[in-house]
Formats: C-alpha cells, sequence, structure tokens
C-alpha cells in the first residue's frame, strides 16, 4: 500500500498536518495516514495522554477503567455500540465481528461486497480490491467469482460469497437463495479501497432488510467512516454489529468490535462456551489512553470540520479538472474523498478497476507531480485531511491538480486521448 516506483518516500517526522522526509522535505500531508489520523501529528494532549500512560503502565494484564472511559466516549459517537470490545486493528475487529456473527446465527457463510476492504486476514482477501492470485467460480450465477489474493488458501472462498456494491436486486437473490446458511452481510458505508464509492441511499438499508429476513447479521465495517460522524447515526441506520479502528486509537493502534447486546452476550465468560477472545495487547493501555484523548477531541465540530473539507475538496477538484479538460470526479463522502480519471463515477468496484485500468503511469505521474508540488497523497488516489488542516490548504492542494493536470496534458493527449473527449469511460450513468 505505501511503496510507489521508483521509490516510495521515507517519512521522519510528523508535525501539525505537515511531515518531513528523509531529505528534509515538507510536505503538507493529505493522506492522514490512510485515514487512520484525524488530528494531525503531535497533538499535544494525545502526547500527554501518552506519555502520561506510559509512566504508569502499557499493559497490565487485566481489564482496566480506561476501556470503559474509551467505550463511554465511542459510544457517545455511535450509540448502537451496546457492548464493545477491544482489539489491536480493523483487521482483528472485523475478523471478530463475523466469528460472533457465526457464534450467534450457527452458520458459516459470510456474504461481502466485491471489491470490499475488510483487512488481510483470510475471508477479507476474497474479492478484495486487487489482482488475484487465483480465481475459482461463482457460488450463484449472477455473482463475481471468487478472486483470491496470493496465499489465501482455496477453503477460504468456500465461505464467501461477493455481490456487487450498490445492487439490490443481486443481493436480494444471493439471500433468499443462500439466505439461511448466511451467517452476515459484512459492508462498507463507502467503498474505500474499492474507489471511494458511497453507498447509493436505502442500499445499506435493503441489506439490513435483507438480513432480517434471512436471520443474518449486519456487520457495518465503520473502520474508516467514523470520521464521517459515524455514517450510521448521520444515515439513521442500525446494524447489528458495527467494527471501529483508525482514528479511536489517536495514532496507536486500536480495534474495536460490538453492538446488539444479546449478541455480545456471548462473550460473557461467565456462562458455559463463551467466544473465546484472547489478545496479549488487545485493549492495551497505551492505545485506549490516546484514543481516549482522541475522542475527547472529536466533537460534533471536529467532524463537521473534516466534512466540510471533503466536500470543499471534491467541488473544487472536479471543478479543476472540467477547467483543463481532463476528464476526472472527486467521489466520497464527508473527509474521506477519492480522485479518479474518467467523467463518470463509479457505482461499485468493477467501475473503479475500469476507470483505473491502464492507467498506472497517468496516475503515477499525477501522484508524483503532488509529491513535487509539495503535497503528500496516496498513489492510489485516497485524500484524508485532519482536524488541525485549514480550508486555505484543501484549497492549495486543488491549485496543485490544476498545475499537474494541466502539466500532464500532452502525455494524456499521446496516451489517453479518451480522457479529453466527453464521458469517454461508459460506465452508468446513475452513480451516486
Ligand atoms: N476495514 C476497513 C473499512 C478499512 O479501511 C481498513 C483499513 N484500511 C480495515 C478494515 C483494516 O484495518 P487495519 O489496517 O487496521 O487492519
Amino acid at each position: 500500500m505505501t511503496w510507489f516506483a521508483p521509490y516510495p518516500l521515507f517519512l521522519v517526522r510528523g508535525e501539525g498536518t505537515r511531515v518531513q522526509d528523509a531529505d528534509g522535505r515538507w510536505y503538507e500531508d493529505m493522506i492522514a495516514n490512510y485515514g487512520a489520523l484525524a488530528h494531525g501529528h503531535n497533538h499535544p494532549a494525545l502526547v500527554g495522554a501518552v506519555t502520561g500512560q506510559m509512566a504508569r503502565g502499557t499493559a497490565l494484564g487485566s481489564p482496566v477503567p480506561l476501556q470503559y472511559e474509551h467505550a463511554e466516549r465511542l459510544r457517545a459517537l455511535n450509540p448502537s455500540l451496546e457492548r464493545v470490545r477491544y482489539c489491536n486493528s480493523g483487521t482483528e475487529a472485523t475478523m471478530w465481528a463475523v466469528r460472533t456473527a457465526r457464534a450467534y446465527t450457527g452458520r458459516d457463510l459470510i456474504v461481502k461486497i466485491d471489491g470490499g476492504y475488510h483487512g488481510t486476514h483470510e475471508w477479507g482477501q476474497v474479492n478484495a480490491f486487487f489482482a488475484p492470485h487465483r480465481t475459482v467460480p461463482p457460488h450463484l450465477p449472477g455473482v463475481p467469482e471468487g478472486r483470491l489474493a496470493s496465499g489465501v488458501a482455496l477453503s477460504a472462498a468456500a465461505d464467501v460469497v461477493a455481490i456487487p456494491y450498490n445492487d439490490v436486486p443481486t443481493a436480494t437473490a444471493v439471500l433468499r437463495q443462500l439466505g439461511e446458511q448466511v451467517a452476515a452481510v459484512v459492508v462498507e458505508p463507502v467503498l474505500g479501497v474499492g474507489g471511494g464509492v458511497p453507498s447509493a441511499p436505502g442500499y445499506i438499508a435493503a441489506l439490513q432488510r435483507l438480513t432480517r429476513e434471512t436471520g443474518a447479521l449486519l456487520v457495518l465495517d465503520e473502520c474508516a467512516t467514523l470520521r464521517l460522524g459515524p455514517w450510521q447515526v448521520k444515515h439513521g441506520v442500525v446494524p447489528d454489529l458495527t467494527t471501529h479502528s483508525k482514528i479511536i486509537g489517536g495514532g496507536l493502534p486500536l480495534g474495536a468490535f460490538g453492538g446488539r447486546e444479546d449478541v455480545m452476550a456471548l462473550f460473557d465468560p461467565s456462562e458455559p462456551h463463551p467466544i473465546y477472545h484472547a489478545s496479549a495487547f488487545g485493549g492495551n493501555c497505551l492505545s485506549l489512553a490516546a484514543g481516549t484523548a482522541a475522542l475527547d477531541h472529536f466533537g460534533a465540530a471536529e467532524i463537521a470540520h473534516l466534512n466540510f473539507l471533503g466536500d470543499r475538496l471534491r467541488r473544487g477538484l472536479n471543478t479543476a479538472a472540467a477547467s483543463v479538460g481532463v476528464a476526472g470526479r472527486s467521489v466520497g463522502e464527508g473527509g474521506l474523498s477519492y480522485f479518479h480519471f474518467g467523467n463518470t463515477p463509479p457505482r461499485d468496484a468493477a467501475d473503479t478497476a475500469r476507470l483505473r485500468a491502464g492507467r498506472e503511469g497517468l496516475r503515477s505521474l499525477l501522484h508524483l507531480s503532488l509529491l513535487n508540488a509539495g503535497f503528500l497523497t496516496a498513489p492510489h488516489g485516497l485524500l484524508c485531511q485532519h482536524v488541525p488542516t485549514a480550508p486555505a490548504s484543501v484549497d492549495a492542494l486543488v491549485d496543485a491538480y490544476v498545475n499537474a493536470l494541466d502539466d500532464l496534458r500532452p502525455y494524456i493527449a499521446v496516451h489517453h486521448p479518451e480522457l479529453l473527449e466527453a464521458d469517454p469511460v461508459g460506465t452508468r450513468q446513475d452513480a451516486p
């Protein structure tokens, strides 16, 4: 994820919204550690919380009050977390949520989104967004084939059915046919790695209806979208289980999963055969102290500012591309944005793949031009800001895009002339 040709930047420090590379150059940070940070680097409250906790102990091998202090703040942001448990990462949080759903339903099958990203465990690397190492036939006609990352056991695909994002008819057909075998439908409310694709209005609610009909659980992966408010609160959907990570750790590794009390009761160690949850550093004091301080500085004003910056950036980038006459669109929601070449916003991961196909060289040149202009952005197009990021920095990034796209016009004219014409991609028009 962090490697790019000809060689990646090595960064040696972060200060506020800027980062410095090993050659001493400073960049405005427009990735925020792939959306995992919200408060900039070296925020005094977070530094104080971590250094203070370091002196009191990092992992005490017992339940700690900090778990409750953090959970209270997290639940204030996301009331669907009637019960919450801690782990070390988003990968672990989604792994545990699915384990929980399997224990609750007594079923094995998972329905996930084609191109959905939930981490690096086995089922998460089936139909994630990548060039597959091998493929297996689809479970049902009309759904994508199983695509496995290198090193993932073939058997992992047996328990995973991938469905296209934002496609209610396919979700309905799959759940009506396989519903009694399905433990969980796992979904991101904004497809992150799959291209920053927002869910269409009513899509997540439709998945919720289908899971209720079939007795499966809806697992909403909000690892990336807590920065939106979280998404479920903004849109009024209450899933059975939710996963959070990234900004909840204030810059340190922390994952959380939780939701319905009757489901999470399966972890009760005083009952026979609870779900076995062990982890040497899960819910450790240092991450919880940093995360608690972070959530103390993540209220309505901070969330509104991140969403304001994201909206401003996407509007600016769309105008920028149009002003230069290059087909380019910025998509996403709130403080989570992407930039794609092409005129039509993607509706699912297959659209994103089509928008990217054959344009690796162009995307790399854009990324390197932005670096030269002093902006750290993600090679795959993700753009995230920090709470202390000023609107003027977002405007300066938009100007850097204008200059970079203008400089690239001669290259685009030779290699991608379709991007200088109207709507060259031919993907669907009704995308969100
Ligand atoms: N789920 C989502 C939606 C994510 O964006 C990520 C991280 N990109 C993960 C899960 C995995 O989190 P981690 O990298 O902490 O394992």
